[in-house]
């Protein structure tokens, strides 16, 4: 197999296989157990071609590093306020909400993003 496509599917596998929502920087250390010769130059670069085409996608939080996820299906978080984790939220997505917006503002709505906050079980102990 060719190695730049043996690159791109041990990434996408390792987002897939977690639900931690990871950093480009923890792909890369998972990623390099399995390739060695692996680049973080390479791990961003495929990252951002997957995000791109739709496959993966990326977390924007202020202040914070950019978070990956392997579910490229519209869905929500939880974040922790302690322990920074993310975490998916088993809600449906209401797209009624978007076409409310679009209807009172004139908008064109892709989609909206939502996020909860609080504290998560460990760190409520
Ligand atoms: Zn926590
Ligand atoms: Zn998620």
């Amino acid at each position: 197999m060719h190695r730049r496509s043996k690159q791109k599917e041990a990434i996408l596998r390792i987002l897939r296989e977690t639900t931690s929502h990871p950093t480009a920087d923890w792909i890369y250390e998972q990623v390099r157990k399995e390739i060695p010769t692996v680049s973080l130059g390479t791990v961003y670069r495929n990252l951002k071609t997957m995000k791109e085409q739709g496959v993966i996608l990326e977390m924007e939080f202020s202040g914070n590093l950019s978070r990956f996820d392997g579910n490229s299906d519209n869905h929500h978080h939880f974040r922790c306020d302690n322990c920074g984790r993310v975490f998916d939220i088993d809600e449906p997505v209401d797209n009624e909400l978007d076409e409310r917006v679009a209807t009172s503002t004139g908008f064109l709505v892709s989609y909206h993003r939502l996020e909860f906050r609080g504290l998560c079980i460990d760190c409520q102990h």
